[in-house]
């Protein structure tokens, strides 16, 4: 950090910055007519906010659905060989459905001549629904040359490059949760990725614009027993890719000490840990004894590689939803090891497709119900869903700014355009030492920060200018009486300077650098809806930003582990039998049925334990 300067920027006031803020943008109205810049891995010039296009959004609005009976019945066609996987991808179940605000709230409403009428609830908090479809960020770019990548029909990505890039090494699995929404273990064949499969979907990743960074996740099943797990991530890591990720229940990193530094040398930057609260009795329902204990014990291992955590936790009404709050206290508490926690309502899917009507309505679990259940169950301080709540989308704000002020980088930064129905977000602030926690909304002016910043990038200018505008922003929308004892403006800047590390790889050493921070950290609370057949909404899928790569190219996420494609790749692509697998590889270990995973004793500060 350049002290000078954050002295400089601490010592200006609200009105001061106002002022200055509004001469800025008298300025660059006088130069706002110069070409956009068009960067090299873009497939056109950076776009102005106005010329960013949206799906249809609003309340009532039509769109495509599936009829979830119907898309079964191709599906099982497929498998039996009675239809092409052509013929599927051009009619997987299509019917129109309708999004309507009724009773206080919003539902999708579709009939299929065959199968009949499906109701289902997107959101129980229309305003809330509202809201986040009104700070939608919107696209940049629609894909390009991506004719060998996205070929699925209807559900067909057709826009930006997305938060994350799964990559499902493979469908075995070390516990057998139900509900799995991709049935690991079911099936009666193992498909594992080969080093040539993962080697192809790397290539096809970069083989289309635009080309923005993204998290790789390696996902499964659970992808540390998978064969090739290791090997695949140092591949990643030597063809250039830096975040990458692993999406596990744990397990290994809990029971080996020495596995999550053998992830790190091989190229992981973070975790996503599958966590459903804070102890053993939360997770009982996965079919393990002791799943809380071994979370702990592979968050510890996390830490001491150098890694961060990022919690993902899958939620069900009735079920686990007075937990969320205890899940987001205990990132607070672990706050040095933990960088976000995503929360996942459930996704009716594998082994849950088969949902009565009234266990699906008993279950239901949407975003607006994440941020009411947070504001109720946290005491500490005051978090408000109509506040302190954004589109993930809004994120990308600063992408596009940080894209204006560089366009000579060879590929743009991290950027999503996630439906603002499917993805949300609330940043807080977290004080390392304290423990204290805030909503950043409480005490800056989020909404307008968003519009400086978007208006500093359509402005444009030299990379300095936007910069000090963006302090000029950060500081009129800075309120000091509002802000909790501690957070000063200074205080504010070192996450202002880092802020291009969260959307950038290429600096030196980025990932030690992107895995710490300074006193307060920033806490991200989001929440991720995958969409089941239900309410099942193809035109967000065509903007998928967490497609998952597969054998016959990126598949938008629903599309894949709720629309019948999974099934279909993994039938066509499978390794081998069960059995044959077995007879080469043996049987992998299973915990169920209120088993206990065994785990060693640690040597910690010189005291034997056994977890
Ligand atoms: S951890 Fe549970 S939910 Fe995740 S893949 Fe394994 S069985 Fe499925």
């Amino acid at each position: 950090m350049d002290p000078s300067r954050s002295s400089r920027f601490a010592r200006l006031s609200p009105a001061a910055a106002n002022v200055a803020w509004h001469a800025s943008r008298l300025l660059s109205a006088w130069s706002s007519h110069r070409s956009r810049p068009s960067p090299t891995w873009a497939p056109g010039p950076l776009p102005k906010s106005h010329e960013r296009t949206a799906p249809p959004l609003g309340l009532p609005r039509r769109t495509q659905s599936l009829c979830p009976q119907c898309n079964r019945e191709a599906v099982n066609a497929v498998l039996a060989g009675a239809r092409t996987v052509a013929e599927f991808r051009e009619d997987p179940g299509l019917i129109e459905a309708h999004i309507v605000e009724e009773s206080g709230r919003v539902v999708m409403r579709k009939d299929c001549a065959r199968h009949g009428s499906y109701e289902d609830v997107l959101s129980t908090d229309p305003a809330f629904f509202r809201r986040m479809e009104s700070l939608y960020v919107g696209h940049d770019f629609t894909c390009t040359d991506d004719e060998a990548v996205h070929n699925h029909g209807a559900a067909s990505i057709e826009t930006g490059r997305g938060l994350a890039l799964i990559v499902d090494l493979t469908n075995r699995c070390n516990l057998k949760c139900s509900p799995c929404f991709m049935d690991a273990n079911h099936a009666p064949y193992v498909h594992e990725l080969s080093m040539d499969h993962v080697k192809r979907i790397f290539e096809r990743a970069r083989s289309f614009k635009p080309q923005r960074e993204f998290n790789i996740l390696f996902a499964g099943g659970e992808p540390t027993i998978a064969q090739n797990f290791l090997d695949a991530v140092s591949y990643a890591w030597s063809a250039g890719f830096k975040r990458i990720c692993v999406v596990t229940n744990g397990i290994r990193l809990g029971q080996e000490d020495d596995f999550a530094a053998r992830m790190r040398a091989a190229g992981v930057h973070q975790v996503y840990l599958q966590l459903d609260g804070t102890s053993n009795e939360a997770h009982r329902y996965r079919g393990a004894a002791n799943l809380f204990d071994v979370k702990r014990r592979a968050l510890e291992n996390i830490a001491r590689a150098g890694m961060m955590a990022n919690l993902q936790v899958a939620v069900m009404k009735s079920v686990n939803n007075d937990s969320v709050g205890d899940v987001v206290r205990f990132a607070v508490e672990n706050i040095n090891k933990v960088r976000s926690v995503l929360f996942q309502p459930i996704m009716f899917a594998g082994r849950d497709a088969l949902v009565s009507d009234d266990d699906r309505r008993a279950r239901r679990y949407t975003l607006a119900d994440v941020a009411h259940d947070l504001r109720g169950q946290t005491t500490a301080f005051e978090w408000l869903p109509l506040r302190d709540w954004f589109p993930t989308s809004a994120y990308s704000v600063f992408a596009n700014l940080f894209d204006n002020m560089h366009p000579e980088s060879a590929i743009g930064s991290i950027y999503s355009d996630v439906h603002p129905g499917r993805g949300v977000f609330s940043p807080l602030l977290v004080n390392q030492k304290t423990k204290q926690a805030v909503p950043i909304a409480s005490f800056v002016n989020v909404d307008r920060l968003l519009r400086d910043v978007t208006a500093i990038a359509d402005d444009g200018g030299a990379a300095a200018l936007m910069k000090a505008r963006l302090a000029l922003s950060v500081a009129r929308n800075f309120d000091a009486r509002r802000a909790p004892a501690g957070i000063t403006l200074a205080s504010l800047w070192p996450i202002l300077e880092r802020l291009d590390i969260r959307y950038k790889s290429d600096a030196p050493n980025w990932s030690e650098q992107d895995n710490m921070d300074a006193e307060w950290r920033l806490l991200i609370v989001a929440a991720s809806w995958f969409q089941d057949l239900f309410g099942y909404d193809l035109s967000t899928e065509r903007m998928d930003a967490t497609p998952v790569a597969t054998v016959e190219g990126e598949i938008a996420f629903s599309a894949y582990n709720a629309a019948g494609w999974r099934q279909i790749v993994e039938h066509q692509h499978q390794t081998a039998s069960l059995a044959e697998w077995h007879q080469h590889h043996g049987r992998h270990r299973i915990y169920a049925h209120g088993k206990l995973i065994p785990m060693t004793p640690t040597v910690e500060a010189g005291q034997r334990t056994t977890a």
